[in-house]
């Protein structure tokens, strides 16, 4: 590697905000050398983002590296895992120093709240593109997984759902007319996930499975009734959308609740909880500020049923075109 860009990585990656102190040797060595407390398992996830392919050439680099690090950290919080280390492989055509520092901007905000400290990486020259590794800990155990849902568990949801698709369609231009500070709003929820971190450590002992919502809530559920060797009915009608999605889809609930089963990228949290658990859920959840709302419960069989006032919906949301009418 040449030398300006060991220049480059002592100037943007190693002066960072989060010392920890289960970090015994941070960047600057052939590896960073990692204290794992006895009685804990190790949480590990990789992402990678290209560009062109995941993000666009013209995204602001600060929300690249916020949404690249959320969408990670979404994946440790979906185990009930504590974020604790992170490695970012970067690959550039050129040391783009302004590109860099609002990447930095961006990165290391998110990597401050939530304690997650850069220990190593590599930075290559090539095609835009990001990798990164996440690690957290867990209780030996404990750890939440996709397998454990059984018949008669209540399902719930994280936050709202249906935002994020929202924010797409004003980015690629596919919305339906509305106010200028609607559409701000929905780019943000689009660009800015709130990864349920202290959510998903509240679960931990209560929820039976749990993942989180990336590929839309009904292809997501799916991972765990696969897993599990289960079935589901869900009520559209109890899914939690914001006041703002109800507006952008012009007061047409159905359409929000479309939006809310296939929206991407949401990072909410899914999980199933069995009955006898229901009270320790709401006070667990009650210390994360994160609000959950059950939507269904599993049954027999591998499938999702929707269901309205007890009867079956038949409603197709394979390649569910969210903005045809
Ligand atoms: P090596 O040749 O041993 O792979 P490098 O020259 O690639 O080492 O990297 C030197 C140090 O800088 C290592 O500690 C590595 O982890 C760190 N590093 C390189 N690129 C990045 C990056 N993009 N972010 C964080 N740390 C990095
Ligand atoms: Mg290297």
């Amino acid at each position: 590697m040449a030398s300006n860009e060991f220049d480059l990585i002592a100037r943007y990656f190693a002066r960072q905000p989060v010392h920890r102190r289960d970090v015994a040797l941070a960047i600057g060595d052939d590896c960073a050398l990692l204290e794992v407390p006895v009685g804990s398992q190790l949480a590990v996830s990789t992402d990678s983002l290209v560009c062109g392919n995941h993000f666009l050439q013209t995204m602001d680099p600060a929300l690249v590296a916020k949404k690249a690090l959320a969408a990670n950290l979404s994946d440790l919080a979906a185990m009930g895992a504590t974020p604790a280390w992170v490695s970012l492989a970067l690959t550039m055509p050129s040391a783009d120093e302004e590109w860099l520092a609002r990447f930095c901007d961006g990165f290391f905000e998110i990597a401050e709240y939530y304690q997650v400290q850069l220990i190593g990486g590599d930075t290559t020259k090539g095609p835009l593109s990001l990798t990164l590794t996440v690690q957290g800990l867990v209780p030996q155990g404990q750890a939440l997984t996709r397998h454990g849902a059984s018949v008669g568990d209540l399902i719930y949801v994280t936050g709202n759902l249906g935002d994020s698709a929202a924010g797409l369609a004003v980015l690629l231009e596919q919305a339906p007319e509305i106010p200028a500070e609607l559409a701000t709003h929905m780019l943000n929820r689009h660009y800015q996930p709130q990864p349920r971190v202290l959510a998903g450590q509240a679960l931990r002992g209560i929820a039976s499975a749990a993942l989180d919502v990336s590929d839309g809530l009904i292809a997501d559920l799916g991972h765990i009734l696969d897993r599990s060797g289960v079935g589901a009915v869900i009520e559209p009608d109890l899914l939690p959308v914001s006041p703002e999605l109800l507006v952008f889809c012009q007061d047409n609930l159905d359409q929000a609740l479309k939006l809310a089963l296939t929206s991407g990228e949401e990072y909410e949290l899914c999980f199933t909880v069995p009955a006898h658990h229901r009270g320790a859920l709401d006070v667990a959840l009650s210390h994360s500020g994160v609000k959950a709302t059950c939507i269904g419960q599993i049954r027999a069989g591998d499938s999702i049923v929707l269901e309205r006032n007890g009867q079956p919906l038949d409603w197709q949301l394979h390649g569910y075109d969210h903005f045809s009418g």
